[in-house]
């Protein structure tokens, strides 16, 4: 058992940051990463809106690029997921793999979000060769081409809207035939004269092409929900916009969270625990962008630095009155 000043968990955009602020603010940060080190930008192709790069660069590369930072400034990093935590009383403790245990006054969430999947296995072959889950990173490639995003909800209706400023037309397909996104945001997409629908029908199969970096997307097999007929549209392009799961499961019931399981913070990164902090896509679901997760792990730094600042302040307080001749 290792008593830390700083735990980091997750090694995204959001905890890399925080790593690189704590580390130069002397405090000796130590990383937790999962199997997917690097988080959501280590499965993006070419990222060309993360300021400083003029001319972009692939997500893989950009991630470790951060992590060479954050080591160079002494950043630990553990390999192991969280499997429990124990925040009832300082310092916390985090279990990984439900094998060791570390110990830290401050601790930073970082854990980040999951885009859902629909779960096909040729989803998986074509994922970041033409096949998607942000329309954001990836939209620009797809200039004056036929797309399709998946799904019923406002990510969906904003993706597909979104998408419309380069493909020639955008296919919604949604598995029922009402839709769960907010009226305004349906409205929009309806309104649209690039946007057509297929409704009641569910992708099955994800059609493509060409070998490793080659390999593209040509179509997509929609089955109808309701007669199990099954047709082929012809698009490069598949945008999966079902929802992002964040990854608090470790935390529920201990850290105050919405009903959809993304920490609730306040004042900046606190949650309703002192000492402990969220940053990144795991306390955020409206931004979701590289950029404003690497902001908010700067402030879950600076906000854990002035907190362990404030209570080593305090405990040498206290331990002065205690020696003091009385
Ligand atoms: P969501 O509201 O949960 O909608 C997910 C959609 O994907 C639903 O239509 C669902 O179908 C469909 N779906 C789920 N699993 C599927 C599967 N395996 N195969 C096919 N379809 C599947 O998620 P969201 O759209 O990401 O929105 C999440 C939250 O963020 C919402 O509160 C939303 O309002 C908010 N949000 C807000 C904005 C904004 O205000 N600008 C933008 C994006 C998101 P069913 O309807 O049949 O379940």
């Amino acid at each position: 058992m290792a008593l830390h000043q700083v735990l980091i968990l997750g090694s995204g955009a959001a905890g890399l940051t925080a790593a690189i602020y704590t580390a130069r603010a002397g405090l000796k940060p130590t990383i937790v990463h999962g199997v997917q080190r690097g988080g959501q930008l280590t499965i993006t192709t070419e990222v060309e809106n993360y300021p400083g790069f003029k001319d972009g660069i692939m997500g893989p590369a950009l991630m470790e690029e951060m992590e060479a930072q954050a080591r160079r400034f002494g950043t630990g990093f553990i390999e192991g997921t969280v499997t429990a935590v124990d925040l009832s009383g300082h310092p916390f403790k985090v279990t990984i793999d439900d094998e060791h245990t570390e110990e830290s006054e401050a601790l930073i969430v970082a854990t980040g979000a999951s885009a859902k999947l629909i779960g096909l296995p040729s989803e998986k072959v074509f994922m970041g060769f033409g096949v998607s889950a942000c329309a954001t990173c990836d939209g620009f490639f797809f200039k004056e081409q036929d797309i399709a995003v998946v799904g019923g909800g406002d990510t969906a209706m904003e993706e597909a809207t979104y998408l419309t400023r380069f493909a020639r037309s955008v296919t919604v397909i949604h598995r029922r035939d009402e839709f769960r996104a907010s009226k305004i945001m349906l409205a929009r997409a309806q309104a649209n004269p690039k946007i057509r629908w297929i409704m009641n029908a569910a992708v099955v199969e994800v059609k493509g092409e060409g070998e490793s970096l080659g390999k593209k997307v040509t179509g997509i097999v929609v089955e109808d929900v309701n007669t199990n007929e099954r047709r082929t549209v012809d698009v490069s392009g598949l945008f999966v916009a079902i929802g992002h799961q964040p990854n608090s499961q470790p935390f529920q019931g201990v850290l105050d969270m919405d009903e959809t399981g993304y920490i609730t913070t306040h004042d900046g990164t606190k949650t309703n625990l002192e000492g402990v902090f969220a940053a990144g896509d795991v306390q955020d679901k409206t931004y979701r962008q590289a950029v404003t997760a690497a902001g908010s792990g700067c402030m879950a730094a600076i906000d854990a630095e002035r907190w362990l600042e404030a209570r080593h302040h305090a405990q040498a307080t206290v331990q002065a009155a205690q020696a003091a001749p009385r």
